[in-house]
């Protein structure tokens, strides 16, 4: 029995291997649309041809959650038997960032993080409301790089085997520039190229729609409505145009141009 005030010396306990060499990329891929979507396994699937793959995800839909992290209860983690093709998966009872942030905690040295493929396009003023590009951002304020992936609900679910090719030429122009840090991606139905495009951020597509139930109650939808076509060389108008829109986005929201304003004008003073 230790002595009072004696240190007890607890082993780390590490469940995940870390057995890999220093100059592997450690991928960790996760999503906002759960553990069990296909898109997951298809960026992940992708993601093997660049480094090491963890999958790190919520263990139910989390979409349109935004950057939520879960602080008011503790976080747990299971190994998923879901089919990875091989690949170690985890899912975890949070949000897209607390994924990444218990992910990248348990899995030292991660690199990179991919979020997606998301079912359900994340462009201009709905990335405020993505989980999918939150998990993407967590990465960055954790000092790793962060890439979110989406593309649109079509009639089906969406073809990702065709996607393949281009979600693979991306993670190729993307990875190998270390000027990109923060990078939205989208992949429409059947793309014929690829933009380097800004946010749209000119209309905005969130709207309250009421409605009543079956019970004869009213209701209301805060839901998505249709929007005018895009502004040349956005992100909207490359999905619109049928190209892969391919977004650098950065965390500082300082508005420079009031800032300045402000302090010329205080200067005055
Ligand atoms: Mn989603």
């Amino acid at each position: 029995m230790p002595r009072a005030g004696a240190i007890i010396v607890v082993p780390t306990f590490r469940v995940w291997n870390d057995n890999s060499s220093n100059d592997t990329m450690r991928i960790l891929v996760t999503n906002d649309d759960g553990i069990y979507s296909p898109g997951i396994a298809a960026l992940a699937r992708v993601a093997t041809r660049f480094g090491e793959v963890r999958v790190v995800a919520p263990d139910v839909e989390q979409s349109s959650m935004g950057h939520a992290i879960t602080a008011s209860r503790p976080l747990f983690y299971k190994k998923s038997p879901v089919n990875f093709e091989g690949i170690e998966a985890y899912r975890v009872n949070g949000t897209p960032a607390d994924c990444v942030a218990l992910g990248s905690h348990l899995w030292a040295k991660t690199d990179v993080v991919l979020s997606g493929i998301n079912i359900g396009t994340n462009l201009g003023n709905s990335m405020w409301h993505s989980g999918t590009l939150a998990g993407a951002k967590q990465a960055v304020l954790l000092g790793m790089k962060g890439i979110a992936f989406s593309t649109p609900t079509g009639k089906g679910e969406p073809d990702f085997k065709a996607l393949d090719s281009y979600v693979e030429r991306v993670l190729s122009l993307i990875l190998e520039n270390p000027e990109l840090n923060l990078v939205n991606v989208n992949l429409p139905e059947n793309p014929t190229d690829i933009k380097w495009t800004r946010q749209s951020v000119r209309q905005y597509d969130g709207k309250v729609v009421p409605g009543t139930d079956p019970m004869g109650r009213k209701h209301y939808w805060f839901t998505v409505v249709p929007l005018e076509p895009a502004e040349e060389g956005t992100d909207r108008w490359a999905i619109e145009q049928g190209y892969v829109s391919i977004t650098p986005l950065r965390l500082d929201l300082t508005n420079e141009n009031e800032l300045m304003k402000v302090l010329q004008k205080q200067a005055v003073v």
